[in-house]
């Protein structure tokens, strides 16, 4: 690594009163990870072991995925919950407005703020999903009705997802943007899907601006680790896996230590160079494996 890299002098973690998250962006130090909850049981213990590691980056919250399908639902409040009580984290639950009825939904939001649990990041949901175009009347479409749902409910500090390059449903990025703009205006801040070239987040970036809308979005970095998954990854979100990474790394598709290598090489570059952009902070897309987090952020100098 670049002996300029230093030490980063990280802020504090996410707290449940705006101003403190407002602060964190303010001083570009919000260091974010997130993890999924454990389908088997041997992945459970392997997660289980994985949180003290996690723990020892201290980031400033934990972002925590949802089964819009129906599959991890409940073993997302589970782990919520327990990163809660039970880590010196600070727990976001992810949820979606999918395959869920608006009753399902306030239920949900209801049970997390009786645990204490206060930030969500509100989304829509990934496919496979029951279709939206048979929506019964009241029911929510966009992630931007599952927004305005905590709202009313009031108390939640409320993420929602960005897509720098578009959301691959969307033919129309114009449009895409004003939307983005409209969910924006009514959440806290965004986090952006994975992306591997920094000017499509700084393009975002300029067309959130041109658009009159200034709330901190931060930058979502997957480290590949498998060249299978990362595929299937990218083709679901829309997202462009450069010609000359792609090349480099089908040179070595048989050797999975030289592909996490690389992984880490890139996501550790694109993470600095994001830095010496000024940005609110960095989001890892961390797939449970803590080692791969660990090295990152020991590049970055940010493990302690
Ligand atoms: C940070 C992050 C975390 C994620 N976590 C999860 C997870 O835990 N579980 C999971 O299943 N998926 C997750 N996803 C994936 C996400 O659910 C998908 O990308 C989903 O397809 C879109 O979600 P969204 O919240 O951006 O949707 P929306 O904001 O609802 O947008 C979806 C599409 O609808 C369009 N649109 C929005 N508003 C309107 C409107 N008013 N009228 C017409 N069109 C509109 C948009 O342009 C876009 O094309 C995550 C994505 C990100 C970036």
């Amino acid at each position: 690594m670049p002996d300029s890299i230093k030490l980063q002098d990280k802020g504090p973690t996410l707290q449940g009163s705006m101003a403190q998250v407002a602060e964190l962006f303010k001083a570009h130090k919000s260091f974010s990870i997130e993890l999924w909850p454990a389908r088997t049981e041997i992945a459970q213990r392997k997660l289980d072991q994985s949180l003290v590691e996690f723990a020892s980056l201290n980031p400033s919250f934990v972002s925590i995925t949802y089964g819009a399908a129906g599959s991890t639902r409940e073993k997302t409040h589970e782990l919520v919950v327990r990163i809660k009580n039970e880590t010196s984290m600070v727990p976001m639950a992810h949820l979606t407005c999918a395959s869920q009825t608006k009753k399902e939904l306030i239920d949900i939001l209801q049970r997390y703020k009786q645990a204490g649990i206060d930030n969500i990041l509100a989304i829509h949901g990934d496919p496979p999903l029951n279709s939206d175009s048979n929506l019964e009347e009241g029911e929510l479409r966009h992630a931007i009705e599952l927004v305005e749902l905590a709202r009313s409910i009031g108390g939640f500090n409320i993420a929602v997802a960005a897509h720098p390059e578009g959301h691959p449903s969307s033919n129309d990025i114009k449009m895409d943007r004003f939307y983005l703009t409209q969910k924006l205006k009514r959440a806290d801040f965004g986090i952006t899907q994975f992306f591997f070239d920094k000017k499509l987040y700084l393009d975002l970036l300029e067309d959130l601006d041109n658009l009159g809308v200034k709330k901190p979005v931060l930058p979502g970095i997957m480290p590949i680790t498998r060249l299978s998954a990362i595929y299937k990854m990218a083709q679901l979100s829309g997202t462009e896996v450069p010609h000359s990474l792609r090349s480099r790394l089908e040179k070595v598709q048989d050797k999975p230590d030289e592909i996490r290598r690389i992984g880490i090489e890139v996501a550790t570059q694109l993470a600095q160079d994001l830095l010496d952009e000024s940005v609110p902070g960095l989001h890892f897309y961390t797939m449970n494996d803590a080692w791969v987090t660990k090295e990152i952020f020991s590049n970055l100098g940010l493990a302690r």
